[in-house]
């Protein structure tokens, strides 16, 4: 399988899982196998129609894209002002709904 039939096949499977989730999150593919954040990655384009702004799971590496109502959610619990653009922004967090675990420690950060 390529690489875009995977990434195909993972947001297949994760559709309906999260559609229904209340925090408007959408699974989108790893950043990658490091459990770094790639910022080459964080400035592509946003995969899903309607999602704003990308989320990364220190506890299982992966990177989300949320919907407004997600991101202001985060925006909340990370203590920040919700920013008139989500351009250049994302979150880190420990924990997220793809490892089933509460946001924890959530951080909006600004891509440089
Ligand atoms: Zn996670």
């Amino acid at each position: 399988m390529t690489p875009k039939e995977q990434w195909a096949e993972i947001s297949t499977t994760m559709q309906n899982k999260t559609k229904e989730d209340v925090l408007g999150q959408i699974v989108a593919p790893a950043l990658g196998d490091n459990s770094g954040i790639d910022e080459e990655k964080l400035r592509e384009p946003l995969y899903y129609d309607g999602s704003v702004v990308r989320c990364f799971c220190f506890d299982c590496g992966t990177s989300t894209e949320l919907l407004q109502d997600g991101a202001e959610h985060l925006a909340k619990l990370s203590g920040a002002e919700t920013p008139a653009s989500w351009e250049n922004f994302y979150f880190v967090s420990q924990g997220c709904v793809v490892c089933n675990k509460d946001y924890k420690n959530v951080i909006l950060k600004e891509i440089k």
